[in-house]
């Protein structure tokens, strides 16, 4: 393993903020002499799966992440002056269960939480804990934000409950991206780290490739945030840093703390997900218990639809087409994937909410197993 790892780094995905395209990161990381890299995307994992087969193509091993929103409160509230106020935090994946319950947590953040951004809370981040490495984010983390309004028990407070839900994989991060007020949070969360006993690591929470692309980023915020290069009250980051950089940049910044330069080698370590590609995941979808198998109760939702369609005696046509649709869905192994569409349409039709255009060649012969 290489002396240093990028373990926060924001790719495509961190729309118009992330100027990372993420076939570029593997490429670079192995450039540098790095043989792993992370993806930690704001609040969203869209781009976990091309980001693997990027890091295995290279020959770097991926680690998958997110930098997730955090709601002051829990997820449900949403009132303006007090929710939009989120925090950032960094979870990464050490295997796949973490990974399961990082999905988890990113669904959650948009089904309950999504206000302006998508929101977790510490309810669910606690239930979903398992699995998962945390790090305290950059500036805009709840650990920094107490610290620089200078609430130093409340930041404790929140570390410790971070370190007491994630035990040894609740990391206090450092980072060198060249923002001033940086520079005297790092004192600070060092400190605080050293006296909860708390592990240091270092980031550079990478927004591009390398320092020259820095302008191309700001031009992303303006996209963003709907403004000019011209105009003097854009939001901006004031900085060129924040790019991949190298190991020895790294260790040549934090040359007094070793051990956060450490440490970023034992997450990547410690972060093994594997993704198997080539086979269909299905929810399973679980039949009344008088049917032996899926097909015997799909068979029997079949035949129930077309004698509402066509009567107790269709004709022999209808009854071949539909014998040979029935053949064909079993045979490509897709009785489930129908159950499962039969479920929710099912389910909309009982409760009283509309159905949108109707799915596949079942509906276009009007004997539609959904009703
Ligand atoms: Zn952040
Ligand atoms: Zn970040």
């Amino acid at each position: 393993m290489s002396k240093f790892v990028h373990l926060h780094i924001h790719s495509e995905f961190s729309l118009l903020d992330g100027a990372n395209r993420i076939k570029d990161l593997p490429v670079r990381a192995k450039e540098l002499g790095m043989d792993a890299i992370a993806i930690t995307d704001h609040g969203v994992m869209y781009g976990a799966i091309d980001f693997y087969k990027a890091c295995k193509k290279e020959g770097i091993k991926p680690i998958i992440g997110c930098e997730v929103y955090v709601a002051p409160r829990s997820r449900f509230d949403k009132e303006p002056n007090i929710d939009n106020k989120y925090y950032h935090l960094i979870l990464l994946a050490k295997n796949n269960e973490g990974y399961k319950n990082l999905s988890k947590l990113v669904s959650l953040g948009f089904v309950d939480g999504y206000y302006y951004k998508p929101r977790i809370d510490l309810e669910i981040l606690e239930k979903y804990s398992e699995g998962l490495i945390c790090l305290s984010a950059c500036l805009a983390g709840a650990v920094n934000q107490a610290l620089l309004n200078g609430e130093n028990e409340k930041a404790e407070e929140i570390a410790l409950w971070h370190k007491n839900v994630f035990k040894d994989d609740y990391y206090i991060e450092i980072q060198n991206n060249g923002i001033q007020e940086q520079v005297l949070a790092n004192q600070k969360l060092i400190r605080l780290a050293r006296k909860l006993d708390i592990p240091i690591v270092a980031t550079n929470d990478a927004h591009y490739l390398k320092r020259e692309d820095a302008y191309n980023h700001e031009v992303l915020l303006c996209i963003q945030t709907g403004k000019r290069m011209s105009d003097i009250d854009r939001m901006k980051f004031d900085t060129d840093e924040l790019y991949v950089k190298s190991p020895e940049e790294m260790t040549e910044y934090f040359s007094a703390f070793p051990d956060a330069i450490e440490n970023t080698v034992k997450i990547a370590e410690k972060c093994n997900v594997e993704f198997e590609f080539g086979h269909t995941i299905l929810p399973n979808y679980d039949v009344p218990e008088e049917y032996a198998t899926h097909y015997d109760f799909f068979k029997k939702l079949c035949d129930d639809g077309i004698k509402n369609r066509y009567g107790e005696n269709p004709s022999k046509e209808i009854l071949d087409r539909a014998e040979y649709e029935i053949s064909v869905i079993k045979k490509m192994g897709y009785v489930d994937y129908f159950l499962i569409v039969w479920d929710f349409i099912h389910y909309a039709k009982t409760h009283n909410i509309p159905v949108g255009p109707r799915t596949w060649f079942w509906c276009r012969f009007n004997y539609c197993i959904c009703n």
